[in-house]
């Protein structure tokens, strides 16, 4: 049994929050995405405030502050310089390496690779952005999905598909700039399960992830 609600950080007893109602030990749906509680060593539901078993309240993260900017755009920095430093590596190294395989061959690719990864990076710098939006609409869509199965093919050796029922879960967010979206997930509650209708939404622009704003909170 958990011992402090996730979401306001009140002591429980029981598998609902006496102070906001929250479930406090969800379906591992909510678990996704492995967030940890760097304090103890527990697992935690996504945009978590505090730690289910510590009680350790968690310092959100603000793009707009000035250290918060840095720190990520310097691990951004460093990131690119590895990743960078191990394509060209790779690019020299192979043709030396190898008799096979050229420069010319390796060169073009190590430099697509480049653009792509600064690309990537430029897109992803923090520049202390976000937009707020709210809930609007909770719904399920029904698809049938085509999945090709891994052990199983035709005598002829053809792949094998098989028609596979979907639930998808998909949360509609009015931005508070007008425009819409529609998060979906396959198979995975994990929105329904912690949104609701009028529960109000921040992306942060840089890092594209989206947190659950707790009113007086943020
Ligand atoms: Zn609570
Ligand atoms: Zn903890």
């Amino acid at each position: 049994m958990k011992k402090y609600c996730y979401w306001c950080g009140s002591p429980v007893k029981d598998k609902y929050c006496e102070n906001c109602g929250t479930d406090v030990d969800p379906p591992q749906d909510v678990y996704f995405l492995d967030e940890e509680c760097g304090e103890c060593n527990a697992r935690l539901p996504r945009w978590a405030y505090y730690c289910t078993e510590c009680g350790y309240k968690f310092t959100l993260y603000d793009p707009t502050d000035s250290g918060t900017k840095a720190r990520y755009n310097k691990s951004l920095r460093s990131g690119l310089i590895f990743w960078s430093a191990i394509f060209i590596l790779i690019a020299v190294i192979v043709p030396i390496a190898s008799e096979t395989i050229a420069f010319k061959h390796t060169l073009p690719v190590a430099a697509v690779l480049l653009i792509i990864l600064w690309g990537i990076t430029l897109t992803r710098t923090e520049r202390g952005h976000f937009i707020d939006g709210t809930v609007t609409e909770l719904f399920t869509r029904d698809e049938i999905h085509r999945e090709r199965s891994l052990s199983e093919t035709t005598i002829t050796g053809r792949p094998v598909y098989y028609e596979v029922p979907v639930t998808v879960y998909c949360t509609r967010i009015r931005w508070d700039n007008g425009k819409e979206e529609v998060l979906e997930k396959d198979c995975n509650a994990a929105d329904h399960i912690q949104l609701a209708v009028g529960d109000r939404m921040r992306y942060f622009t840089a890092r594209r992830k989206y947190q659950k704003l707790m009113s007086g909170r943020i």
